[in-house]
């Protein structure tokens, strides 16, 4: 298991988007261990706006303590106007051996559930199994862009082993869940 570098607090966590997946956001870390090097967009932004200022502090991920108060408060408000949640646009919400991030991740999606809102997750992590005791509206998906683990290595170099990632997303379809990967980044 590997540890987040550290905690940060935010003021909001549920935002509009554009993306395909939601019409709502939450990005509950800041970096991303995963260092893909396509290049990772969500690093170029970050590192554009000043907010991470090196590849290597991308690579150190800090987890929102806040998250599930931020949810609390938000979600009352927002309920009415979002069709679905999408995590994660800037990070990963199942970083590879990052438990602690996971065990948040799977809180925020319970929270957002048990108030009648539908999640959609992408990962280049582990689904965990816990996933599918959750909504069965929810949809889950994995990026996969190669089979062959000398590519992963190279461009994807801290990720999740693309047979850990397809063994975890069967597990969830087998378990009755919505499930998807796409074969882009
Ligand atoms: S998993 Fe996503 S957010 Fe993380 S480094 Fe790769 S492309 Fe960026």
């Amino acid at each position: 298991m590997k540890h987040v570098k550290g905690y940060i607090k935010r003021k909001s966590m549920l935002y509009v988007t554009g993306v395909e997946y939601g019409n709502y956001t939450m990005n509950h870390v800041q970096g991303c261990a995963h260092g893909c090097l396509y290049p990772c967009y969500a690093f170029m932004m970050k590192k554009r706006f000043g907010q991470v200022k090196s590849y290597e502090e991308w690579l150190s991920p800090y987890l929102v303590s806040n998250t599930l108060e931020l949810l609390d408060r938000e979600i009352p408000r927002l309920k009415d106007k979002i069709e679905s949640v999408h995590l994660c646009f800037t990070t990963d919400p199942f970083m590879y051996e990052y438990d602690e991030i996971a065990a948040m991740s799977l809180a925020a999606i319970k929270k957002l559930n048990m108030a009648g809102i539908k999640c959609t997750v992408l990962t280049k992590g582990v689904l965990p199994s816990p996933l599918a005791g959750l909504s069965l509206e929810n949809e889950y998906g994995i990026t996969l862009v190669s089979l062959d683990e000398g590519f992963r290595k190279e461009i994807e170099p801290f990720s999740a082993p693309y047979d850990e990632r397809i063994d975890a997303l069967r597990n969830l379809h087998a378990m009755g869940c919505r499930t998807w990967a796409i074969p882009n980044a």
